[in-house]
Order: C-alpha cells, then structure tokens, then sequence
C-alpha cells in the first residue's frame, strides 16, 4: 500500500547505552489531528470532520540496551488491525478518522527477535499511553514488568476507556500493569519524575495533554539527552511550534506539558524523538539535537 512500511530498524551508539528504533508500520490520521485547528470541544469536532489525510506517518518503539537490562518503550501496532472488526464499528473516531498498515514481520516480537533480544529478556516495557499503536503489541510481552501511569490506565479501562478511543478489549488477559504514580522528585522543568533505574539515567516524566496520563521517556547522560516523546506532539517541528493536536482534551494542560518540554530542550541538549515523526530516526542516527536552541545554548555558554 505505501512504501515507507517497510520494516526499519536503526540504532544509535552510546558508550553505555544504545537505542534502536523499530517501526512497526504506519498509520494515517487526519491533518487536524496532527495540528489542531480551533479550541477545545471545535478543535476535537474540526478532527473528527476533517477529510483530509495524513501521508502515513510511521509507528516507532523503542529499544534501549541498558547495562541494567533491556528497556522497551511502547509495543507499537499489531498486524491484526487488517482483521475486519477488530476496530470498534460504532466508533466515529476509527470509522472515520485512522487507518494503519501493519505487516506480521513488523510486529515488534520479530524484530526484537532479529536484534537477538528474546521478550522474555527485556527488563521493562515502559508505555507512554495505551492507545492502541502504542499497546498493539502488548501481546509479545506475556512475562516482563510493564509501566503504564496509574491515571492512563484508569482512563483506559472498561466501556469508558472504549469510548474514549481506548481498545481494552484488544488487551491480553494477563495485563497487569505496574502503576505509576509519580513521585514529587522534580526533573528539571517536570515537577515530578519517576527514575526507572537504579543509576537514574532513565527517568520518566508526566507530559499529559495528548490522553492525561501520558508520559514521555528521558535516555540522559549528565551532558545531553534523548528523549522519547509518545505522542505529546506528532513531530518535532510541532512541539517547537507550540501546537496543540486534534484530539487533547484539554489545551491549556498540553499547552504546559509542551512549554516544560520546550524548557527542557533549552537547558539539555537533547534528541527530540517522537513516536510518528518522519524525521526521528535521521536524528537518532546523527545524533541531532534539537537545532536552534543548542546553538542559543551554546552562544550563551561561549558569553
Ligand atoms: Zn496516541
């Protein structure tokens, strides 16, 4: 159907860490979706009425060797949304509005596999939020802990998470979550953090705005970071921009999740890396920091 499908995996090197990028095929939404037009209840409305598509932005996880294990980010989408049915019929949301490609080798279980890792040897499975490109492959990882923030997973469940644009149904049945309730441990300009690992150079960090209990990645290094964004904002570009997407509840809550991250991207050089961003892995591979605001870091350090 489209050619950037095609499975893709990349990586970049660091002394301790490495980070890969696995794309598990695409998905198209609506150009309102990606920028917001309007505010509030319009904005949404002005998304769902839409009827123009996206070219079909790619479905990115990812896969961080860390000397303490390995850590996955998001499962991304499953094969199985070519089954007929297997999006909710009644729903306008994805009668109307998305559409995904997915082969079964883009599957994140095979393409773990092809890196030489075995689901059963990642450490944690950490989800930005659980809608359904992020969680469709929940299915490879019966065994390992996976992190989901406690308010996401509430949103998420029963009847409620469905209307919501949730697919709990397509959950497995052993899904069980370890909660994460934020601790007030401040992270720069995130007022509470949640430190994955024992060295504290993995850190989680609430960004809601896009669902509201989505959280975003930190990979740092004391000197600069990587950051894995979810879907706080559909390219990088956008983040800079300060645009709201289609379908955040709240503009003002994202509004703020953007303007922290913006902050953070002043102070730490960092690799701004989110989930549907066509240019993601160019900048993974060239190790690309946000441009523009490490050269006004740089100019200031230079004063
Ligand atoms: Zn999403």
């Amino acid at each position: 159907m489209n050619d950037t499908s095609s499975m893709i995996r990349h990586e970049k090197r660091s002394t301790a860490m490495r980070i890969h990028a696995l794309q598990t095929g695409t998905v198209a939404i609506k150009e309102r979706q990606r920028k917001g037009v309007g505010h509030g209840l319009r904005r949404r409305l002005n998304t769902l009425l839409d009827k123009t598509w996206t070219e079909p932005p790619p479905i990115y996880a990812w896969v961080i060797e860390h000397p303490e294990g390995i850590i996955v980010v998001d499962t991304g989408e499953t094969a199985r949304v070519a089954e007929p049915g297997y999006f909710p019929w009644w729903h306008p949301y994805y009668k109307l509005n998305v559409r995904a490609w997915v082969r079964p080798e883009e599957e994140i279980g095979p393409q773990l596999q092809a890196l030489g890792i075995k689901p059963a040897d990642v450490r944690w499975l950490v989800l930005t939020h659980l809608h359904t490109d992020h969680a469709g492959g929940l299915y490879h990882f019966p065994k390992v802990e996976i992190l989901v923030s406690r308010t996401e997973y509430q949103q998420a469940t029963g009847t409620a998470g469905l209307i919501r644009g949730y697919l709990p149904n397509r959950w497995p049945t052993w899904f069980a979550p370890h909660l994460i309730d934020f601790s007030p441990q401040s992270f720069g300009p995130f007022s509470s953090s949640y430190s994955l690992t024992q060295a504290g150079d993995v850190v989680l960090v609430p960004t809601m705005g896009h669902t509201s209990g989505h959280l975003s990645v930190i990979v740092h290094d004391g000197r600069e970071s990587t950051f894995l964004a979810g879907d706080t904002s559909y390219t990088q570009q956008l983040l800079l921009d300060g645009v709201v997407d289609g379908v955040s509840e709240s503009d003002e809550v994202t509004q703020q999740t953007i303007q922290r991250i913006q902050k953070y991207l002043h102070s730490v050089p960092t690799i701004y890396l989110p989930s549907h961003d066509p240019g993601a892995v160019t900048r993974l591979m060239n190790h690309s920091v946000v441009s523009g605001l490490s050269e006004m870091i740089s100019a200031t350090d230079q004063k």
